[in-house]
């Protein structure tokens, strides 16, 4: 840190910034995490000086003995907190991950079949502006206008009438369990491959939360960035060895040059405390924790989709309150509360307005707060948003922010703020 101060102060200023920023806000963004130090401290190492294109031991490169040992770790503790046969550390992201799965699996023009954006898919789930919609066929389901999980009988239909190739399950802002082996079933009927993109929910599954996709699924694709809080990054999982090698292939030289070998060991290392047993209790507490802001949220007449979450997440219709996504997200962010407008099923607003706002656990979670401090986060959102042109309510929000992150301190290990 020191170090970056001296030769790049401006640099430095806002990385300063960013960090005051994060000690000063209440992260409820689903999809963000606070990695350990020791994470921090791998990723910032001399391993990104390193080419090392291929796989351990078998590289294009010389000197790469020590980080052969450290893509090796990364890859044992993947197959082992998964339960999978084979394991490519090495996608540079989520996003990543999935275009070297269909690469290996699909020929352009095949067709895919994946949940709608607006329903809580993922762009790279065959979005027309995507790579997967761009050259895939891409048909899409959703969840049942009633009470919000998957359609199933749609899905089948869907599969029997467009016969897709590559069916996807693992959303981004879905509250609620995956029942893998419902579409395994529909994927054999059809013979098609079946991939879980479990970005979002990665690190409950390894904790035992969630019901593991391995033995259902083809391929199982993750973030590691996300519940699983480990350095932004993709991962690629299989029970079957074949399989493995072409998505290894795929990766590269298909897809990307040489691997980020200091995001792999941060990879190892947070792979080597998600093996751990406190990564159990994170997982739960996790659970615990969303279930309290949605009980805060629904006994203060907020509704939510689906009625509730069984995860991290949950996506508040803020029809409840006679609001759009845009304006919570920033009545919200006036009172130092990150969080991200969402669309809800059959959303009558368009995607840059939406009706949904969508929060999550994890991020607080590691930060310490446990259920009584998600259920006054229930209370200090709902005080906002169902008063949103009230100054007095506001000041007294960011103040009960404010004492919370003071009481759960961020990154105590990290320098002090330099003057501004
Ligand atoms: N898949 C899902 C389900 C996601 O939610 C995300 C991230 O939001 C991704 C893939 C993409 O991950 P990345 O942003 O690392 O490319």
């Amino acid at each position: 840190d020191d170090l970056l101060r001296a030769s790049d102060p401006l640099v430095a200023s806002w990385i300063d910034r960013e960090l005051e920023r994060q000690r000063t806000h209440l992260e409820l963004i689903a999809s963000e995490n606070f990695t350990s130090a020791a994470v921090m401290a791998a990723q910032g190492s001399v391993l990104t000086n390193k080419y090392a294109e291929g796989l351990p031991s078998k590289r294009y490169y010389g000197g790469c003995e020590f980080v052969d040992a450290i893509e090796q770790i990364a890859i044992d503790r993947a197959k082992s907190l998964f339960g999978a046969a084979h394991a490519n550390v090495q996608p540079h992201s989520g996003a990543q991950a999935n275009a070297a799965v269909f690469l290996a699996l699909l020929e352009p023009g095949d067709t895919i079949l994946g949940m709608d954006l607006s329903h809580g898919g993922h762009l790279t789930h065959g979005s027309p502006v995507n790579l997967s919609g761009l050259y895939y066929r891409a048909i899409h389901y959703g969840v049942d206008p009633t009470h919000h999980r998957i359609d199933f009988d749609q899905v089948r239909e869907l599969a029997l009438a467009h016969r897709p190739k590559l069916i996807i399950c693992g959303y981004s802002a879905y509250p609620r369990r995956i029942e893998f082996e419902r579409f395994r079933a529909i994927a054999d009927e059809v013979g098609a491959y079946l991939l879980a993109d479990v970005a979002h929910i990665a690190g409950l599954i390894v904790a035992g939360e969630h019901p593991n996709p391995i033995p259902h699924c083809d391929v199982v694709t993750t973030t590691t960035h996300k519940t699983l809080r480990g350095p932004r990054g993709g991962l690629i999982l299989t029970r079957d060895e074949a399989l493995g090698k072409k998505f290894d292939k795929a990766v590269f030289p298909g897809i990307q040059g040489g691997p980020l070998e200091h995001v792999i060991a941060a990879k190892a290392v947070a792979f080597g405390e998600a093996l751990r047993p406190e990564f159990k209790s994170y997982a739960k507490a996790v659970i615990a924790n969303a279930r309290a802001l949605a009980d805060r949220l629904t006994q203060r007449g907020l509704s939510l989709v689906s009625g509730g979450t069984d995860n991290h997440l949950m996506v508040v219709d803020l029809r409840s309150v006679g609001l759009t996504g845009k304006e919570a997200d920033l009545l919200v962010s006036d009172i130092q509360i990150t969080a991200n407008k969402n669309t809800i099923p059959f959303d009558p607003q368009k995607p840059f307005i939406t009706s949904g706002l969508r929060l999550g656990s994890p991020a607080m979670t590691t930060r310490g707060l446990g259920s009584t401090e998600f259920s006054a986060i229930g209370d200090i959102l709902a005080d906002r948003l169902q008063n949103p042109t009230d100054a007095r309510i506001e000041a007294d929000c960011r103040l009960r922010v404010q004492s919370l992150c003071q009481r759960f301190p961020l990154y105590e290990h990290l320098g002090l703020v330099a003057a501004l």
